[in-house]
């Protein structure tokens, strides 16, 4: 009988244990929605330029009024995509002359894949802007301030020039990154290799 009570003592304790561990894992997840596009480190580093890297893989910021900047004030109407996965992130209705040095867009596009989250990195309270689908940095959004004060949604997206890719309107949107990771393609490519099935390459 003793022996049936430690075991039941046991297995009690096994579960609570087992629940305090993964709470907060899911709390953690709740909080923050996971990016669709996860590549490694070196898959997005054999994608990206080392300053498209920088910023969007490291949370970087490019040197204001450089050469992106000068492009960016000179571009047209068009629509601004993620350079790391395609998703369609701004477009020039929302753009607007800040003055700050870096693009600015007073929204996000109506495709809703920008992100907002608190970043209280480097002794400030700001609000970190991201690519949903690959969770890319993008820049920050700013309220409250002279600059935005001025715009229709009382809002200032100050952005990285190197996140984005621009395409004039009327022009092709890019390819969207598939989700399936270079791992998952050498994985594919190993069980049709056993099956002595050639893989097309796109
Ligand atoms: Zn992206």
């Amino acid at each position: 009988m003793k022996t049936i009570f430690a075991t039941l003592c046991a297995l009690a304790l096994v579960s609570v244990s087992a629940c305090a561990e993964d709470k907060p894992a899911a709390a953690k997840e709740k909080a923050m929605p996971q990016p669709e596009i996860k590549l490694t480190e070196e898959d997005w580093k054999k994608r990206l330029t080392d300053e498209q890297y920088r910023v969007t893989r490291t949370a970087g910021t490019e040197r204001p009024f450089g050469q992106v900047y000068e492009e960016f004030e000179k571009q047209g109407e068009g629509t601004y995509y993620c350079v790391c996965c395609g998703a369609e992130l701004f477009t020039s209705k929302e753009k607007f002359h800040s003055g700050c040095g870096w693009p600015s867009f007073y929204d996000a596009s109506t495709a809703k894949n920008v992100l907002e989250r608190p970043d209280n990195s480097h002794g400030m309270i700001r609000v970190e802007t991201l690519c949903r689908r690959c969770g890319a940095h993008l820049g920050h959004v700013f309220e409250r301030e002279s600059v935005s004060a001025a715009t229709p949604t009382k809002r200032r997206f100050c952005i990285n020039g190197v996140a984005l890719s621009f395409v004039p309107k009327g022009g092709q949107a890019p390819k969207l990154l598939e989700v399936a990771s270079s791992a998952v393609e050498k994985k594919k490519e190993e069980v049709a290799k056993e099956a002595g099935v050639e893989v097309r390459k796109p």
